[in-house]
């Protein structure tokens, strides 16, 4: 086992920092963390915040027991980089390079390996807790607050340190893009995989789904493998999500593959210019990553714009549409319709996905016999006059509602309180809160996520 002790003890004093912190912040003070980097999609934020330093650290990995010791501000990042050079990984890595193992957590999480592994939360074996009332609690003891983590983000309490599951992996995976015409095709087939795990006889490891159009669909099926006949890479310029439409079959690095979508944010590059030949030589390859598109999205945001852009061309404005949403698998035609036929933003993202247990996650519950796709939308829709400007959000979220799905929370939400609280086990939540942060000293669920 390859523990860093110096790497404990600085753990140690980095909790007893935040937990002074808390301690000695003004009681009216809102609370929230300081950290270098974020994948919301809420631009709200704030000065200052609690102080993190010292917990975004891979404390060891014991490839034995295949297990990991990770302080709760840890890039993915840097846990695959930790846990690669030992022939593992997470068993659900995130896309992005910057979201956190506790932001993965408490915000969710989802990967081509979620039809086998379900999501982050899944293989947490336990964690320490800063909750409301400053104590560092093991979930060991508490595992009412393990169940509870998922989907709280960051209101019951802040996970300081994670010990997670990890799984072996190969040195290449070998990609299989099969195109299909029609939705309910794609249904089937993911339906399918997640069941045999299996595609046209050969084993899958990975799988997601890439849509361009209503009748251009791909599912991207990968085997880990020992050799590869030749490597691919989409970190110049190539771009990965092309490639998809390009060739039949492909082969990456593991290291190259779990970072696939991080280089051009999936596709969402192509609005900054990124993907424009030109621009996409001149632009340090160090820069090309979702982390600093997403800061010049801010700006876009905080300058407003996008907005005026849309205004001089004689739209209202524009409403960004930036979610992930889960659905039944034999609803995912039926979402897709809707979605080509009232929003109309391409591409769209697929990743199937399957409880890996039949453990209850109260505060985002799936039924453990369901294959659930997730549907990723990341852009933005022109307002027409008269239009609010929740408009399509407001709209994505009452057709889920009539087809047993809902959405993740870390952009933005206009749900009311009771559909909010039907939907992600609001009295489940009512009663952990009052055990963790009984003074309400960390924000409450649906302000942070719906009200702001
Ligand atoms: C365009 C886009 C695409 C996305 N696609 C995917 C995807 O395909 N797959 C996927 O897995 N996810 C995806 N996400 C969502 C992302 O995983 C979540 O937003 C996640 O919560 C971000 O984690 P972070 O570490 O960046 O946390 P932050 O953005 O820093 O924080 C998220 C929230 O979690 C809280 N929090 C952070 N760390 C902790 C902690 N240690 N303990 C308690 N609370 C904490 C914060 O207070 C905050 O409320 C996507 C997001 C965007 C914007």
């Amino acid at each position: 086992m390859s523990v860093v002790v110096d790497a404990e003890t600085d753990h140690r004093r980095a909790v007893e920092a935040v937990r002074r912190g808390l301690a000695e912040l003004p009681p009216d003070a809102p609370v929230r963390l300081r950290k270098k980097t974020s994948n919301l999609f809420r631009f709200r934020g704030g000065e200052g915040g609690l102080r993190v330093e010292g917990l975004d650290r891979v404390l060891s990995v014991d490839p034995v027991a295949r297990t990991a010791d990770v302080g709760g501000m840890t890039t993915y990042e840097d846990l695959v980089a930790a846990t690669l050079p030992h022939g593992l990984m997470p068993l659900v890595v995130p896309q992005l390079k910057t979201i956190t193992l506790g932001g993965a957590v408490v915000g969710l999480g989802i990967e081509s390996s979620s039809f086998r592994d379900g999501l982050p939360h899944e293989s947490v074996l336990e964690a320490d807790v800063l909750t409301g009332t400053g104590e560092v609690l093991s979930t060991t003891e508490h595992p009412d607050l393990l169940g509870g983590l998922p989907n709280s983000y960051g209101t019951l309490g802040y996970a300081l340190r994670l010990r997670i599951e990890l799984a072996p992996v190969r040195p290449f995976v070998r990609l299989r893009h099969v195109r299909f015409d029609s939705a309910a095709e794609v249904a089937t087939a993911l339906a399918e995989i997640t069941e045999s795990r299996s595609w046209a006889g050969e084993r899958v490891d990975v799988v997601d789904g890439t849509v361009f159009s209503d009748h251009e669909h791909y599912v991207t099926v990968g085997e880990m493998v020992d050799t590869a006949p030749y490597l691919s890479d989409y970190t110049g310029q190539g771009i990965y999500y092309r490639s998809i439409q390009e060739r039949d079959s492909d082969f990456l690095t593991i290291h190259d593959y779990l970072w696939r979508w991080d280089t051009d944010w999936f596709w969402c590059s192509r609005a900054l210019g990124v993907q424009h030949p030109v621009v996409r030589r001149l632009w340090p390859s160090r820069y090309r990553r979702s982390d600093v598109y997403r800061r010049l999205v801010a700006l876009d945001r905080r300058l407003g714009l996008s907005q005026a852009v849309a205004r001089r061309g004689g739209a209202a404005g524009v409403e960004p549409i930036i979610q992930d949403v889960e659905v039944p698998v034999d609803r995912l035609p039926e979402f897709l319709a809707f979605f080509h036929d009232e929003i109309g933003i391409s591409p769209v993202w697929l990743c199937p996905l399957r409880q890996r247990d039949r453990r209850s996650w109260p505060l985002y519950p799936l039924d453990p016999d369901t294959t659930y796709v997730n549907v990723g939308f990341w852009s933005d829709a022109e307002l027409s006059p008269g239009q609010a400007p929740d408009h399509h959000n407001r709209r994505i979220e009452q057709v889920l509602l009539g087809m047993d799905g809902h959405k993740s929370l870390y952009s933005t939400a206009s749900y009311p309180r009771e559909e909010f609280d039907a939907l992600y086990g609001g009295a489940t939540y009512r009663e952990l809160k009052a055990r963790y942060d009984p003074d309400g000293r960390l924000p409450d669920l649906y302000t942070k996520t719906v009200t702001g």
